[in-house]
């Protein structure tokens, strides 16, 4: 579980200004949260399906957006975007030596 410091802190730390969630399917226009002076927007900008969309959001979205994932590779990804995924992957892929002999 992460909260909406951990997103906070690592924003800052990655300058990053937008999150592309997801896409829509017929016109690939992103969904995404976007990032500006310290404030959280929820943006869609699609011509078909989906419609437009563009309201203020918060960091407890973001946060719940991310606790809310369930599939593993959504995850990953997400914590190779934001930065989460460092200690975990270094652990997997350099497990400890424990041969018996
Ligand atoms: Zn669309």
């Amino acid at each position: 579980m992460k909260t909406a410091e951990d997103f906070k802190e690592q924003l800052q730390k990655r300058n990053i200004t937008e999150w592309v969630i997801d896409h829509c399917e017929d016109c690939k226009n992103p969904i995404r949260y976007m990032f500006y002076s310290g404030e959280v927007f929820f943006n869609i900008d699609c011509s078909c399906s989906i419609g437009i969309d563009d309201r203020q959001a918060s960091w407890q979205d973001i946060a719940d957006y991310y606790n809310y994932q369930t599939n593993p590779a959504v995850i990953k990804d997400m914590d190779i975007f934001w930065g989460f995924a460092t200690a975990q992957t270094t652990e997997l892929f350099n497990p400890p030596k424990t041969k018996p002999f």
